[in-house]
């Protein structure tokens, strides 16, 4: 058991077996069957582990609880594998973490349930239905939501908002923990793309596998992203069924109410049929000569996750934990990523 955590807290450090095992003096081979677990470190071995690695003993006595599998993530340049492996070790340690805290307290993180989903999509268009589906089945009507990482939470949704994605080389994560899915978003966006980031990774966590080879993913999930904060009902409402022109004023409104870009509304707009594929090329040829494509007029502001650190403490007020414990929850989860994003930016 112990192996895994080596090798996690290793990759978390962006170490190779080389390097670890030239910082404690033992072999190469001698390290890496630690992490196979065919070899138990002496105390005193492990002692220097955690030194070299940055964590504390207890972190490698703790067991492993959760693997991360379908994992889904964009990259871009500059992104290694290595960094990868970095963030997801990060990731797991921070679900961990919190999964440690709801098990304290039955029902602090409901179970997650969604509703019977197509097993085929054949068409984008199929999408639209499936977003409103998931809606229902939340029983989030058809209005805008304010405050969605609240809101994914109380579904039973883990939302992680960090800086663990550091210069902009990677652009939100999905995967599940158990049967918990997760989501991560950079903490460092506005809000708007936090939100449509958000609703794309869960559109990862509900269409992957689903969909016909012709679809490409990517696109699925963003228009399920569109579909989700501002479903066909409510764009058809609000913008009527047909339309020649949106001033932007009028869609600086729409972002402010639903929490979704400007440019994503062009997209719904387009996508529900409100806009022909002409007048909406007119739209977005107005956005990009005004820069807007890469930075709207407006901001929507950042949401942050609320739920983990009012389970500690609530889990502290009961004296399930102890002050030191809900501490070192809390603390170790900031500097984790302080570690991790002095490491991006250094990369
Ligand atoms: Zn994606």
């Amino acid at each position: 058991m112990i192996g895994t955590r080596i090798k996690q807290a290793r990759q978390a450090a962006c170490l190779s077996l080389r390097q670890v095992s030239e910082r404690i003096s033992v072999s190469h081979t001698a390290v890496s069957k630690y992490e196979r677990d065919e070899l138990t470190p002496s105390s005193t071995t492990l002692n220097q582990l955690a030194k070299v690695l940055d964590v504390t003993v207890d972190y490698f006595l703790r067991p492993a609880r959760i693997e991360l599998t379908s994992i889904e993530y964009r990259s871009h340049k500059g992104f290694s594998e290595q960094l990868a492996a970095r963030v997801i070790a990060d990731v797991s340690d921070q679900v961990e973490r919190q999964l440690e805290v709801y098990d304290l307290l039955p029902g602090t993180l409901p179970d997650f349930h969604q509703p019977q989903l197509p097993k085929r999509i054949e068409d984008l268009d199929e999408i639209d239905a499936l977003a409103t589906k998931l809606r229902e089945f939340w029983k989030l009507g058809l209005n805008p939501i304010p405050d969605l990482v609240d809101t994914l939470e109380e579904r039973g949704v883990i939302v992680l908002v960090s800086d663990v994605f550091g210069a902009n080389t990677f652009s939100g994560l999905s995967a599940w923990a158990g049967k918990v899915p997760v989501i991560i978003v950079s903490s460092e966006w506005p809000g708007d793309r936090q939100r449509f980031t958000a609703c794309h990774e869960l559109g990862h966590l509900m269409l992957h596998g689903r969909l016909s080879e012709h679809i490409d993913e990517e696109k699925a999930c963003d228009r399920f992203a569109g579909a989700f904060l501002a479903p066909r009902p409510a764009v058809l409402s609000a913008l009527g069924k047909s339309r020649k022109w949106l001033d932007y004023r009028e869609l600086m409104l729409l972002k402010d109410e639903y929490g979704l870009s400007m440019g994503a509304w062009l997209y719904r707009a387009k996508d529900c049929g409100v806009l022909t594929e002409g007048k909406a090329g007119q739209h977005f040829g107005f956005f990009r000569k005004r820069g807007w494509h890469e930075k709207e007029p407006s901001n929507y502001p950042s949401e942050t996750p609320r739920r983990f650190p009012q389970t500690v403490f609530r889990a502290l007020g009961e004296n399930i934990i102890g002050e030191s414990k809900a501490m070192e929850l809390l603390s170790a989860h900031r500097l984790d990523l302080v570690r991790l994003q002095t490491h991006v930016i250094g990369t």
